[in-house]
């Protein structure tokens, strides 16, 4: 039904652990070469020996806040891969920090990172993205920000809005070179850092969840193989929430069923 990505040169930043460790290893089984991203070596080459059962998977250390280490990781994809056709922004931080207490580092880290490390990290590929004929940009935003808060996340709900709104005038902009540009959108998903806070924080997280249960990272690259493929090509400028139904109820009635 769906045509081979086989093949395919695919960047996923943020791949060393977590949401994008996730999208690389549901990548890495499709068959395309994938390229991760990480600033900490040992963490990036624990990430692709895992993975290397499951594909063609390698590493490159890069902070995506910098313009040159994003110009390195596009470089060093073309030079492995022949060219780029997929990148995944992925990369993230979510420090919490509350309003009253936001320093002027601290929202410059979260906005370097997460805003400017995704458009510049766009910015990078497009040339061979366009050169692909069939160029895929997907972003990781989130559900806090576009549609939900929490305290602490201002700042960073500020960013995976942002995302969007850049998402929106990229994709139009883009859309004549044959480029798309979507986002994912996951509620809560279960990370290495998530499973550290313990079952009973997961089991009151998965409450507020219609379906029960809190998605996993290959559910994030499931959404992401999508957006991907060529039958997804008339798709750009959206975003595809994965959340189990958690922005659905509208107050906490909603949850104790008919
Ligand atoms: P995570 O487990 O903390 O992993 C973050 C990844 O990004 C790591 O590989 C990290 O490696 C890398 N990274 C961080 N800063 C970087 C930078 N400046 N340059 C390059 N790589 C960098 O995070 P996650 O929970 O998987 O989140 C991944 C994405 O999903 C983020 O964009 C986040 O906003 C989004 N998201 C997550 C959830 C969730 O429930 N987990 C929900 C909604 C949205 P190094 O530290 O080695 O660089």
């Amino acid at each position: 039904m769906f045509k081979s990505l086989d093949g395919r040169s695919v960047i996923v930043t943020g791949a060393t652990r977590g949401i994008g460790k996730g999208i690389a290893r549901v990548f890495a089984r499709s068959g395309t070469r994938v390229l991760m991203v990480g600033r900490e070596e040992e963490a990036a080459r624990r990430a692709v020996d895992e993975l290397s059962a499951e594909g063609e998977v390698s590493y490159v250390l890069g902070d995506v806040s910098r313009r040159k280490d994003c110009e390195l990781i596009a470089a060093t994809a073309i030079d492995r891969h022949g060219g780029i056709d997929v990148l995944c922004a992925n990369a993230g931080i979510y420090p919490a920090q509350r309003v009253s207490e936001m320093t002027d580092e601290g929202i410059d880290e979260v906005f370097g990172v997460n805003l400017r490390g995704c458009i510049l990290s766009v910015q990078a590929c497009l040339p061979a993205l366009e050169r692909s004929g069939h160029g895929r940009v997907i972003l990781t935003s989130s559900i806090t920000g576009p549609f939900t808060g929490f305290p602490g996340w201002s700042h960073y709900g500020a960013t995976k809005a942002g995302q969007l709104g850049f998402m929106r005038t990229a994709a139009i902009e883009l859309a004549r070179s044959g480029i798309t540009v979507n986002a994912v959108l996951p509620g809560n998903i279960v990370t290495e850092g998530l499973e550290g806070l313990g079952e009973s924080y997961a089991a009151s997280m998965a409450a507020a969840i219609p379906l029960g249960k809190l998605g996993t990272v290959e559910d994030i690259g499931y959404a992401a193989l999508f957006l991907a493929t060529d039958e997804a090509s008339f798709i750009t400028g959206h975003s595809l929430v994965v959340d189990g139904g958690q922005v659905l109820p509208e107050s906490p009635a909603a949850m104790e069923g008919p």
